[in-house]
């Protein structure tokens, strides 16, 4: 059925750069056994899910909405992947993003973008604009996203989906290709709080393959999810932070966001004002921070190793800086290439204290606010975007306006805790969606689970 769904709508959508049919039925058809063997490998066992084209699958394209890697086929499966394939999802296919992950549209994929399936001259946010969009227009009930400043919960957002990005080494990185390692965090994006919990349960936990995973049991994001709308939240300490909302946010999302901070009143939960003075710092630090870290990783695609290999032409004999100059000139765009160069100047020797030094003193500091403000509260709450999806096009040209598209949700990679995205219904300007997000502390992601719950 999600195949056919694919099929019909994908033309208009272009959620996925890749669909696998035969995969995904023969996968679906060995659910199928399992089942009638009473033998199921997890709760979502036979339920399809869309990846992310950025995430490594053996023996299926990835291309991270990259020219650089057309025609790349992973020798081997991300960890995520693997999980995916073990519980039992069937695997639709690879959905489209900004190149490499560095967009807040989906309009940076080498690709072409997607289209918002609420409106479809309006971007589905980014960069994971591709598996929101499946979701939301029904293309897929499961995907899996990737979030280095917002790129699972601003299209969740703007897409009336559910997207969370777990507390950093919550869900192993391996064979996640890199922007920013520091930042990056693979999650679920889904119609359902119970939904995200169930595949959050699916991909989280250890992982030898990766230093950075936690060595720890994974929260119990289920159980909290399970609850559902009837939950209590009594004696929950809810805080607004005052940096993110207000000034700068349209009119119909603050309304929404009131509006679900009214009923986790009613449900029981104690409203507190907080402030993160930091956090007017947050987007500086982050565009910093990032660049430096994707300059760096960026520099594995050399012509040699993957994909694409451009052979300039009229050079007598080419040597293989000719080659790789040639090649990362055609197969990289603007935006990758306009990272590359910040990166590479922040971290230039006589430089690197006063910008990526300083950054990482700002990030510390935004770490601080989130404790002292954790103190007082035991989650945070914010619109998740200051606006509702905007016009195909509108921002391409300005990379600032793109930029400030991830006020809201870059703080939380900074400090590496756990964020959510739920809908919170249509601004009244546009009745486009509206998201609401939640931040909990590091490895207490059951609590997003539960106050998203009570949102439903
Ligand atoms: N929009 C942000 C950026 O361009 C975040 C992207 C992401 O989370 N991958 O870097």
């Amino acid at each position: 059925a999600f195949l056919d769904r694919i099929a019909a709508v994908d033309g208009e959508v272009h959620a996925f750069l890749h669909v696998d049919p035969e995969g995904a039925l023969a996968a679906a058809r060995a659910s199928d056994e399992r089942r009638a063997a009473g033998r199921l490998a997890s709760p979502l066992d036979g339920v399809p899910v869309a990846v992310k084209d950025v995430l490594a699958t053996e023996g299926l394209p990835t291309t991270c909405g990259s020219k650089i890697l057309e025609g790349w086929i992973p020798p081997y499966d991300a960890t995520v992947v693997a999980r995916l394939r073990a519980a039992g999802l069937p695997i639709l296919g690879k959905t489209n993003m900004d190149e490499f992950a560095m967009g807040s549209s989906t309009e940076h994929s080498a690709y072409g973008p997607t289209h918002n399936p609420w409106a479809l001259d309006r971007i589905p946010g980014g960069s994971g604009g591709g598996s929101a969009a499946a979701v939301a227009a029904y293309e897929a009930p499961l995907a899996i996203g990737t979030d280095t400043g917002g790129s699972i919960r601003q299209p969740g957002a703007v897409t009336g989906t559910v997207g969370v990005k777990p507390t950093y080494g919550g869900v192993s990185r391996y064979g996640l290709v890199a922007m920013a390692n520091s930042l990056d965090q693979a999650g679920p994006v889904t119609r359902t709080v119970l939904d995200a919990a169930l595949l959050h349960e699916v991909i989280a936990g250890h992982d030898p393959l990766d230093s950075t995973s936690i060595d720890q049991p994974v929260p119990a994001v289920v159980e909290a999810a399970r609850a559902g709308a009837s939950v209590d939240l009594a004696g929950l300490r809810v805080g607004i932070i005052r940096e993110l909302g207000g000034e700068g946010y349209q009119p119909g999302v603050q309304e929404r966001f009131d509006e679900a901070v009214e009923l986790l009143v009613q449900a029981g939960a104690e409203i507190v004002q907080v402030s993160c003075p930091s956090f007017e710092h947050a987007l500086a630090a982050y565009y910093l921070v990032m660049p430096s870290e994707a300059s760096s990783n960026l520099a594995r695609f050399d012509a040699m190793r993957y994909g694409l290999r451009v052979v300039p032409e009229g050079v007598e004999s080419p040597s293989a800086e000719d080659v790789m100059r040639a090649t990362r000139d055609a197969g990289f765009g603007d935006e990758v290439k306009r990272r590359i160069i910040l990166g590479t100047y922040a971290l230039s020797s006589g430089y690197y204290d006063a910008y990526y030094g300083s950054a990482q003193k700002v990030r510390t500091l935004i770490s601080r606010d989130f404790e002292r403000a954790f103190d007082k509260a035991d989650v945070l709450v914010s619109p998740t975007a200051p606006t509702t999806a905007f016009k195909l096009g509108e921002k391409l040209d300005d990379p600032l306006a793109m930029y400030l598209n991830d006020v809201a949700t870059i703080p939380a990679n900074l400090a590496g805790i756990p964020g959510i995205s739920v809908p919170a219904g249509l601004a009244a300007e546009d009745d486009l969606p509206v998201g609401f997000q939640v931040l909990a502390p590091a490895t207490a992601d059951d609590r997003l689970y539960r106050v998203g719950a009570a949102l439903e």
